[in-house]
């Protein structure tokens, strides 16, 4: 199951903890479009009702059970909640789905018998979780674990009026607080509460964790999580380099290694205009782009650039989809410039690939990126990301240093169009006149930890701490 870079990350970060001896199992919707493969290797473990609503409705609630590389993940089965199409529709379905979700992943857990030291939430979705577990499980045996809530994206938050949280929850009054739940005069926000709910807090770079304490990226919440900061570190995301691998990676033309990577991007790089309808031509320079199409990717800045990057020796492939506007404008540039701009509107796994071995940078100008994936799947694949010095990326990229001849990228600090425009420019200029120094920054971004190691690690530690 995947709409973004949670999906990635709740792959790899047990796998990871796995790794470092950490008995772990992942709880999850068993979601309608899971596909049918895995479906069929779930094993039954169990069933029961549960009370959920203030008017006292009693939900059934599924546990199916699939283990891979030592984590065993636990699927909470409803069909009435989970068999919609995808995982996220709109808050007025989405907010009974995940107060429904979230007693019953803790429900499940006691019925299993199965009690961690460490429950371990993630995002909005998960925000009811620690306060459950500090109310009504406070009793059970589970009340012994300490919660971490790892905040992947502060936009989402789950907000909607109190009325309607308190009735699908049917959580006590005292947790409907201005430190909790509680927002302005009506409204409750999950996030928030199951912030104020947990004995720690991370998100996922470093420089987010500080960025989202301001007015500027805090999304509302800055006051809540500097009254928080306490609790609060960031831990950076890491890639599940067994996936991200352009050595063994069967969706390539040629796979490469750091031995043949120059070569073998030529051969991807033709495969890949072929494939697209693009001019086939070794020698332009290919600009990549792989992102959900919303605002907040800094894709503004990117369509006020394209005419100016597409200079006769330019190529732009661009894959994502989301907001009309940006899918009509990127169309409206493969229209104008055929044969030079590619705009693939659609999620494409595979293509996703093929473009970040093909690529020669990938552009990530985010208006705010907690960590951001893309760019170290990039760097893997020996694709120079251009970035915006924020969040993630900010912490993941290491500016390129023309006189000591160091770092992995290209980056700029504003969001503005001009800025992003000269760092494109920077990255042309090498790659035109000092194709030697180029190469050598492929290779030095092949090489880079951008695995899930060391980070796992700092999680283990925190675990480690709060038992
Ligand atoms: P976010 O979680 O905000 O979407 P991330 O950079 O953390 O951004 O993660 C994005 C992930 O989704 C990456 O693995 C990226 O390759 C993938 N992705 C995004 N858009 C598409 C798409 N249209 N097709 C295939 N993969 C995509």
């Amino acid at each position: 199951m995947k709409t973004g870079g949670l999906g990635d990350v709740m792959y790899a970060l047990p796998k990871a903890l796995v790794k470092l001896n950490c008995d772990v199992k992942v709880i999850l919707p068993n979601y309608g479009v899971i596909k049918p493969q895995y479906k069929e290797q779930m094993v039954y473990k169990g069933s029961f009702y549960m009370d959920l609503t203030s008017d006292g409705k009693q939900y059934y609630v599924g546990i199916m059970e699939y283990e891979n590389d030592g984590v065993v993940y636990d699927f909470i089965d409803n069909e009435e909640f989970f068999t919609r199409g995808n995982p996220y529709t709109n808050l007025v379905d989405d907010i009974p789905v995940f107060s429904f979700f979230g007693k019953a992943a803790l429900a499940a857990l006691n019925y299993l018998d199965w009690t961690p030291d460490i429950i371990h939430c993630h995002d909005w979705q998960a925000g009811l979780v620690p306060i459950y577990l500090r109310t009504m499980f406070a009793s059970t045996p589970l009340a012994r674990a300490k919660v971490v809530t790892t905040i992947h994206n502060l936009r989402f938050q789950g907000q909607y009026n109190i009325q309607t949280i308190k009735y699908w929850s049917n959580l006590p009054d005292e947790a409907f607080n201005m430190g909790a739940l509680q927002e302005r005069w009506t409204e409750a926000n999950m996030l928030k509460g199951g912030l104020a709910y947990s004995d720690a807090i991370t998100t996922v770079s470093n420089t987010y964790a500080g960025e989202i304490q301001t007015a500027e990226y805090g999304e509302g919440l800055e006051d809540h999580l500097r009254f928080h900061s306490y609790k609060l570190r960031g831990i950076v995301n890491g890639i599940d380099v067994d996936i991200w691998n352009p050595a063994t990676d069967k969706l390539l033309e040629a796979p490469y290694g750091v031995e043949n990577a120059i070569e073998a991007k030529k051969a991807n790089k033709l495969a890949l205009q072929k494939s697209l309808g693009l001019e086939q031509d070794e020698g332009k320079f290919v600009i990549g782009l792989i992102s959900r199409l919303t605002n907040q990717k800094g894709l503004d800045l990117v369509s006020a650039v394209v005419p100016g990057m597409v200079d006769g020796n330019t190529q732009v492939v661009i894959l994502g989809t989301g907001d009309p506007e940006f899918e009509d404008s990127f169309r409206y540039y493969e229209n104008q410039y055929k044969g030079t701009v590619c705009a693939y509107i659609a999620y494409d796994e595979a293509l996703s690939h093929q473009i970040y071995a093909a690529s020669d940078v990938l552009l990530v100008p985010s208006k705010f990126e907690p960590c951001g994936l893309t760019q170290l799947i990039a760097m893997r694949y020996g694709t120079a990301p251009i970035v915006r010095e924020t969040g993630g990326l900010k912490d993941t990229v290491e500016p390129y240093n023309m006189f000591e001849n160091t770092g992995n990228g290209f980056t700029f600090d504003r969001y503005d169009a001009g800025l992003l425009y000269d760092a494109i420019n920077r990255a042309k200029t090498l790659y035109f006149e000092d194709r030697e120094d180029w190469d050598k920054m492929v290779i030095r971004d092949m090489e880079k930890d951008v695995s899930w190691a060391k980070s796992a690690e700092q999680y283990r530690e925190l675990y480690l701490q709060l038992t």
